[in-house]
């Protein structure tokens, strides 16, 4: 998972540049699983956009990476706007949009979350979400460590 990050951070890093954001990088433990670096690559990419997206300039997105027993755990938190606890399940439907956010951010088709899932679960995976409107979000990713 590092060096999936590691590539991630480097294709992301212009546009956290343009709001004047930095990634803080923890590796606490790396992990090997077994995926599409393809398609891995496209989940941690989906992920870090929506952090910078949805943050204000000058805010920091920690990316952490770590271990459990039996999965290697991919953390991207920012200090964002936060998504409401009734929006938290609808955020992974097709085309969903959450208002607020909508109105600060041009692009954007509500796709990415939707594919992101898609793709954890054909690798065994799970995503988990906890948020704070006006505080900030967490998304974990767990993919099955490689036995
Ligand atoms: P795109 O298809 O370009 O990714 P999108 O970012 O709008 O468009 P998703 O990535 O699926 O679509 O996200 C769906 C919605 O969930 C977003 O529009 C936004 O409202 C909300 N969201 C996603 N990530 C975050 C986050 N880190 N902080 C706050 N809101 C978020
Ligand atoms: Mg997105």
């Amino acid at each position: 998972l590092q060096d999936i990050l590691v590539r991630v951070v480097d294709l992301t890093s212009a546009q956290l540049e343009s709001k004047h954001m930095q990634f803080d990088v923890d590796i606490e433990q790396d992990a090997v699983i077994l995926g599409d670096v393809n398609r891995l690559m496209q989940i941690f990419t989906n992920l870090i956009n929506n952090a910078i997206a949805y943050s204000k300039e000058e805010t920091t997105v920690k990316l952490r990476i770590s271990t459990n027993n039996d999965y290697g755990i991919f953390e991207v938190k920012d200090e964002g706007l936060g998504i409401e606890k009734a929006e938290i399940s609808r955020i992974f439907e097709r085309f969903y949009r959450v208002d607020r956010a909508r109105s600060r951010n041009s692009g954007g088709t509500g796709l990415g979350l939707s594919i992101v899932k898609h793709l954890i679960e054909a690798h065994q995976g799970k995503i988990q979400v906890t948020s704070e409107v006006g505080k900030g979000t967490s998304m974990k990713v767990y993919l099955p460590l490689k036995k």
